[in-house]
Formats: C-alpha cells, sequence, structure tokens
C-alpha cells in the first residue's frame, strides 16, 4: 500500500499547517511553551484528538493526561502499532520536537481510513503530555504512565510555584490515585514507532531528508579533580611544581583525542573547568572538571570512559598528583529493534532511494518504551540541526517523503504482525 505524491504533498501541508496551530497554543503570545497539566496542554489534547477522530480513530485521554487514538484493524481487539511522540515543549521551543511524530501518525492513519483499508494490527497514535520534563523537572511521565513505571514519590515533585504534579493533576481533572489505570498491558500494543525532528546536523550533512536510528545514545557524567600544589608564580621551579591545570589541560587534549580516534559515534566533553586559587601569580592547586561522554552502545561507553578516567590517573601520577572522580548520572543506551530498523530502513529507501542510520544523541519517549515493547525511530531533517528554539525548522517536501515512509513502514509491519 502505498500513498501517491500527490497525497503526500496534500498530508505534509496538512502536517506542516497542524504544527502551526499546535504552536499558537501557548502559555506566552510571545513564543511556544506547553507544560505538562496546563490549561495549554488540555487544549491541546482536544485539538489533536479532533484530528485523531477525523482519521477514523476511537479518541480518549489516559489517566496521565496522554491523548490516545485507535483505529481499529481487520477484527476489533487486535494488538496496536503504536506511533507517538510527545506534545509537551522546552520554554521557548520549535514547533517540530514531538509534534511533528504525533501529527505524521494521525496521517498514516487518515490515508487508511479514506481508502477503507484495515490490517492485521490495529494502529494507536499517542501524544505524550510530558516527556521534557519542563514543569517539574523528572522526564517521560507520559511514556512512563502507559509502561506503568510511575515511581510513586513523582506525585509528590513540586513544580516552580509549590503545585505538586497530584495537586496539577487534580486542576485539570486528573486523578493522582488513578495514574495506574495508563499502564498498557503487554500484550495490547506490538511494537512502538516514534517519528522525530533529528534535532542534529547528519541528515543535512548528508542530503538527505530521511534516516533511521540505530540506538539513543546512553551517558555518564562525572565530577572529576585533580589535586596538586599551589604555589609562588615566581619562585618555584617548573622541574618542582606540581599544576593541576597542566595536568587537566593535558587530560582534556586526551579526551578529544583518544574519542574521536576509538569510535565516530561516541563524544565526550569537558564542560566545567574550575580553576583555585584562581590567580595571575599562583601556580594552580585544585582543578575540578566534568566529564560528560555518551555512545549508542553501552559496552564501547563504558571502554571509552574507562580508558579516560585510566589516563586521568596516569597524567595525575606522572605529575605527581591525585585525580579523582565521582560518577553523578548514568543511562543506558537504548537499542532500536532490528527488525523495526529494516521496515522503516527499506520504507525510506523506497521513498528516498537510500537510507542512513544514526545514533540518536537526543533522549526520547522511546526510551521509557523499549523497557516495555520493541521501539524504532525514523529521523526527519531539521535545518542546521537546530532544536528547543523557534528557529527549528523542517521542509514540506520532507514531510511528505516521512509520512510516504512512515504509512510504507506501518503497512509493511502491520502485514506481517510487527514481528
Ligand atoms: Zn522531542
Amino acid at each position: 500500500m502505498m500513498m501517491n505524491a500527490v497525497e503526500a504533498q496534500l498530508a505534509a501541508e496538512r502536517v506542516m499547517a497542524r504544527c502551526d496551530a499546535l504552536a499558537a497554543i501557548s502559555e506566552s503570545p510571545d513564543n511556544l511553551t506547553r507544560v505538562y497539566l496546563s490549561p495549554e496542554h488540555l487544549r491541546a489534547n482536544a485539538q489533536v484528538g479532533e484530528w485523531m477522530a477525523q482519521a477514523g480513530m476511537r479518541v480518549w485521554q489516559d489517566a496521565v493526561g496522554n491523548i490516545c487514538g485507535r483505529y481499529e484493524g481487520i477484527n476489533n481487539g487486535a494488538p496496536a502499532l503504536l506511533l507517538g511522540s510527545h506534545l509537551d515543549t522546552v520554554r521557548n521551543a520549535g514547533r517540530y520536537d514531538g509534534m511533528l511524530g504525533v501529527l505524521t501518525a494521525i496521517e498514516t492513519v487518515q490515508w487508511l481510513h479514506e481508502n477503507q483499508q484495515r490490517l492485521p494490527l490495529a494502529i494507536e497514535v499517542i501524544g505524550f503530555g510530558d516527556e521534557e520534563g519542563t514543569r517539574f523537572g523528572i522526564t517521560l511521565l507520559g511514556s512512563r504512565g502507559i509502561t506503568g513505571q510511575w515511581p510513586e514519590s513523582w506525585v509528590t515533585y513540586p513544580d516552580g510555584n509549590n503545585i505538586t504534579v497530584a495537586q496539577a493533576m487534580a486542576d485539570v481533572g486528573l486523578d493522582a490515585g488513578a495514574i495506574h489505570r495508563a499502564a498498557r498491558d503487554v500484550s495490547d500494543i506490538a511494537a512502538y514507532l516514534e517519528l522525530h525532528i533529528e534535532q542534529g546536523p547528519c541528515l543535512e550533512q548528508a542530503e538527505l531528508a530521511l534516516g533511521v536510528v540505530t540506538a539513543i545514545n546512553g551517558a555518564r557524567r562525572l565530577n572529576c579533580r585533580f589535586t596538586g600544589e599551589a604555589g609562588h608564580a615566581g619562585t618555584v621551579p617548573m622541574t618542582h611544581r606540581k599544576d593541576a591545570l597542566a595536568a587537566a589541560a593535558e587530560w582534556i587534549v586526551f579526551i578529544e583525542a583518544a574519542t574521536r580516534e576509538q569510535d565516530p559515534q561516541l563524544v565526550a566533553t569537558v564542560g566545567t573547568l574550575s580553576c583555585a586559587p584562581g590567580a595571575v601569580n599562583i601556580i594552580p592547586g585544585e582543578v575540578a572538571l566534568s566529564l560528560d561522554v555518551r555512545g549508542p552502545q553501552d559496552l564501547p561507553l563504558e571502554r571509552l570512559l574507562s580508558s579516560l578516567l585510566t589516563q586521568g590517573e596516569a597524567i595525575a601520577l606522572r605529575r605527581g598528583l591525585s585525580f579523582a572522580e565521582e560518577e553523578y548520572y548514568r543511562i543506558s543506551a537504548t537499542a532500536c529493534n532490528s527488525a523495526l530498523q529494516q521496515a522503516l530502513g527499506s520504507a525510506v529507501e523506497t521513498v528516498q532511494g537510500r537510507t542512513l542510520v544514526l545514533p540518536s544523541g537526543a533522549g526520547h519517549d522511546a526510551i521509557a518504551i523499549a523497557e516495555r515493547w520493541p521501539v524504532g525511530m525514523l529521523f526527519v531533517r531539521n535545518a542546521r540541526g537546530i532544536s528547543h528554539n523557534p528557529a527549528e525548522a523542517v521542509m514540506t517536501g520532507d514531510v511528505a517523503l516521512a509520512v510516504r515512509a512512515y504509512l510504507h513502514a506501518v503497512c509493511q509491519l502491520a502485514q506481517r504482525g510487527a514481528s
């Protein structure tokens, strides 16, 4: 089943117009800010629910405020292929991050509905209420609602005005005591697909509209410290110094070179550095710095991290300093399912001649969903890779290709039961 080019163009134009319409649903008239459990969240849900209904779906809002639509398969009650992304935004956001995935998903169902096609699987579309974590500082509340992974403590989290999640839920007519009702049975859902803007420059550099995601990067963050000895910048000879900043500098250069050498998909960043005592005439005695490393697979990531830390120790030892590190954040890499990658890849090849596979450097709802169901992701080119910014931009022609590829993959997967 294929959407023709004219249908795809019309669908893409409708997606772009709907992105504009949703961008107007904001807490501020000057920019797009739409946070979880706000009046704007409910308005966006109502609007998206209306579009879902027009596409032939049964529509409901679940117990954590996700907007959901279901298009039955050949047999009522069949497991669903779930398509989705999020409808919340960061502050002063772009209009495509999240929304593009929900609106293109609706177009795939709209086409099936207009062509009176039913598939062996049901198709469900979901607009998650919170992915960004803008309001409460905790993320993926929408997708963790359907996986049933809300820790009990979450309802007590306050926003910037000291309104807790539980109170905010009550304010919009939801019940914090009923959150468990949002959880879906494992057997309800065969697989999850998410279309999203790339948020990086790889597709643009490859001059391609679409690419298939291999994995969502895992990350480790550490606080590190070189401790040497502060001393008089005029009297301590060069051979007697324990200069913490010189050691840190040597290590930072090593981090850059070693990461490049080890694997082009790994990235490492020293983003902060503070030097004490911090005076022009004192040899730096102590330097604190952060280290952030990310990659699409945990094993190479661990290997890189351990080689970087070993070298930090070695540099300190050779210079007569000490080196300390403490990891304060880690998230595992999320692999995309290989059968879903294949189906998306062949759909992308069909519409654009070739495909590109790439990891996602940013987090997505698929991270939470992958704890329960197989996930696959399709990326759409985004001008200069800029996102979380009003300058976020996609081209209508790319969206037309995206809708065609998305529908193609959905039909293929639903025909074979998404296995
Ligand atoms: Zn997003």
